[in-house]
């Protein structure tokens, strides 16, 4: 049988985290797909205004 492109995740089977910043927990997007570990904030908003910003290289 051909197998189908299926996601890694499927909607009844989504991951959440909670967001380092505001402390919600939200839902894996595609867009996360392959960054998913590294993902700790629900937004671009809350990676920017994330507690403690990381030093400036
Ligand atoms: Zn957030």
């Amino acid at each position: 049988m051909p197998a189908p492109p299926t996601p890694r995740y499927t909607k009844a089977t989504l991951p959440t985290k909670i967001c380092a910043t505001c402390g919600r927990p939200f839902a894996w997007r595609r867009k996360w797909a392959r960054s998913w570990d590294e993902v700790k904030y629900c937004g671009e908003k809350c990676q920017r205004n994330r507690p403690r910003p990381d030093p400036a290289p």
